[in-house]
């Protein structure tokens, strides 16, 4: 059975004394209400991985994740993390692509299939995120590109990294705007993702998690989850506030 998953994305946001806050009331809410077969994800910024890591203890249904990481393995590459750095922290998880990353950070298909490829040497899993702009959605191109993109940095894998990986389905037009795909596109992208993998690994593709992000909100995350091939959401914005977040854990 696929894992559900939900992640919140914090981004750029939070002080150290914020970000331990918002950890221990997400932690409390899980620890007492959360079903076992829910796995949550905290993708904190950096310098707060260890102690929020240290802060959820050893609870198996809340984790951490890091929102980048360096292709390179180690060396003088100034301002970058390696795997290996978040490995020795314990970190099992990275996003890896996020639209953010791609946009403003120039990362492309090449570079995140290196991402993809050292993260999963050092044991972490990768939450492969992609998407397309407002405007391939608006020219129907939509499915081509993120079918594209999975290519581009995933088919290289096998099919025994592939199980490791967790995709993120997020359209960049519903990213932080507000508007969220409806449900039938989220569920009819996912289904072309799927599908996509089927292709190349067979039924592999019915055990790789396929996350929606993208406004994901209490009004619409039930809805959204229900979709068969939706197991999950990546949350930015309304992860940044417990109550908005746990809310959206609980209609997993
Ligand atoms: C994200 O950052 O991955 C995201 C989906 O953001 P938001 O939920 O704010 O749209």
């Amino acid at each position: 059975m696929r894992q559900k998953i939900v992640a919140g994305n914090w981004k750029m946001n939070k002080t150290l004394d914020e970000a331990n806050t918002l950890a221990s009331e997400v932690l409390g809410m899980v620890a007492d209400e959360v079903k076992s077969e829910v796995k949550v994800i905290l993708c904190t910024p950096f310098p707060y991985l260890l102690s929020i890591k240290n802060l959820l203890g050893n609870n198996t249904k809340i984790s951490v994740s890091a929102q980048n990481l360096s292709e390179h393995e180690a060396g003088a590459y100034t301002g970058e993390v390696s795997a290996a750095m978040l490995k020795s922290i314990g970190v099992a998880y990275v996003l890896v692509g996020h639209s953010e990353r791609r946009q403003y950070f120039g990362e492309d298909s090449a570079l995140l299939a290196k991402k993809v490829d050292i993260a999963l040497k050092h044991g972490i899993s990768p939450i492969f995120c992609c998407g397309e702009p407002l405007e391939v959605r608006e020219s129907n191109g939509h499915e081509e590109l993120v079918k594209k993109q999975v290519e581009e940095s995933l088919f290289h894998l096998s099919a025994d990294e592939l199980k490791k990986v967790i995709v993120a389905y997020e359209p960049v037009w519903a990213i932080g705007t507000g508007k969220t795909a409806s449900s039938q596109q989220a569920q009819d992208m996912h289904a072309v993702i799927r599908k996509h993998l089927a292709s190349k690994y067979g039924a592999v593709s019915d055990d790789i998690s396929i996350l929606y992000g993208g406004s994901v909100g209490a009004a619409n995350a039930k809805e959204l989850f229900a979709c068969a091939d939706v197991d999950g959401g990546l949350v930015g914005g309304a992860s940044l506030k417990s109550r908005d977040f746990t809310e959206i854990i609980k209609s997993i």
